[in-house]
């Protein structure tokens, strides 16, 4: 019995730090080449499981040296992958250069997630899943299967729709929770989103158009959960900023997580944002996200 099944991507993040970024026609020397598992299927499957949730994947990887690389990563955080699945295209690889302000230029080549097909999804009932967890790094169409077939087997269905962009209604009405950052939000609404208030009303609008429950994640204002009936702002912890990458991603694992153990939706929208701020203490995406131990230490410490 699975709690969490996956559908999503699995990436390496290569990343060089440069001087700064080159011009066009132009080569420089940067410095030691850093791998990194990423993908936001993957680090949300390990940002569920650190919280001690039983996850299984459904995606694919190449047959290459960074898809071997890739599944002993999510093995090791102790996810399910016996339906993740190899295949001739490369891995999914994000070419990352950081110049010495801090700004990135990223080049993401999706390789074998573009690879996920529908059937692939076929294989979700032998995991028997509470939950299914998607994002919009595969194929629209497999991630719309996905939630029929989930809908079918009377699993909950959360979605994160990053990156941005908009999505058939078919897809919302099957989303038990959807969870989206400001822009996300934006995008999918057609409504500008600046502040609490406008979150809401774009929020409202999707609910309008068959989601459940909106969740919107509000950076260092912390999250929004909005149902037909209320509108809840839920504070983020105040912590020292190191880097935000994967606070979504700690976010969406820890509220699937405690959302699973029984947790009201306020009560889970506050351990995700315990993970959240977490994450952004450390630097990294994986190696930034929380275990159990640590986001119950830091509630328990904030009162
Ligand atoms: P994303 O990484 O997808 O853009 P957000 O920036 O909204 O998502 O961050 C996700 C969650 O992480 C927030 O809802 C919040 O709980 C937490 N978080 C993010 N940035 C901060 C911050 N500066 N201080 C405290 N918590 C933060």
């Amino acid at each position: 019995m699975t709690d969490i099944l996956v559908v999503g991507s699995i990436n390496i993040d290569l990343v060089v730090r440069t001087p700064r970024l080159p011009a066009p026609g132009e080569t420089i020397q940067g410095e030691d080449l850093a791998t990194f598992p990423g993908g936001k299927g993957a680090n949300q499957a390990v940002a569920a499981a650190r919280q001690g949730t039983n996850v299984a994947m459904i995606g694919r990887v190449g047959k290459d040296l960074y898809g071997d690389k890739l599944i002993e990563n999510l093995r090791n955080n102790k996810i399910d992958t016996s339906l993740v699945r190899r295949d001739e295209a490369a891995t999914g690889t994000a070419l990352i250069l950081v110049d010495a302000k801090g700004q990135n230029s990223i080049v993401l080549s999706p390789g074998a997630n573009n690879k996920v097909v529908p059937e692939d999804v076929e294989a979700a009932p032998l995991a028997k899943p509470e939950l299914v967890l998607l994002q919009l790094e595969i194929p629209l169409e497999t991630v719309i299967h996905a939630g029929a077939v989930a809908r079918e087997l009377g699993a909950k269905v959360l979605l994160n729709p990053a990156p941005a962009r908009t999505l058939p209604d078919e897809l919302l009405a099957n989303a038990d929770y959807v969870l989206p950052n400001e822009t996300e939000l934006s995008l999918l609404s057609s409504e500008p989103v600046h502040d609490i208030k406008s979150a809401e009303t774009a929020a409202r609008s999707l609910l309008g158009r068959g989601a459940q429950t909106i969740v919107v994640t509000l950076g260092a204002n912390g999250s929004l959960i909005v149902t037909k009936d209320r509108a809840t702002h839920v504070p983020a912890f105040e912590v020292q900023v190191v880097d935000t990458t994967a606070a979504g991603d700690a976010f969406i694992g820890g509220f699937a997580s405690a959302l699973l153990l029984g947790l009201s939706l306020e009560e889970a929208a506050q351990y995700g944002n315990a993970c959240g701020a977490l994450a952004t203490t450390r630097l990294g995406a994986q190696p930034s996200l929380p275990t159990r131990e640590e986001v119950e230490r830091f509630i328990a410490e904030r009162g």
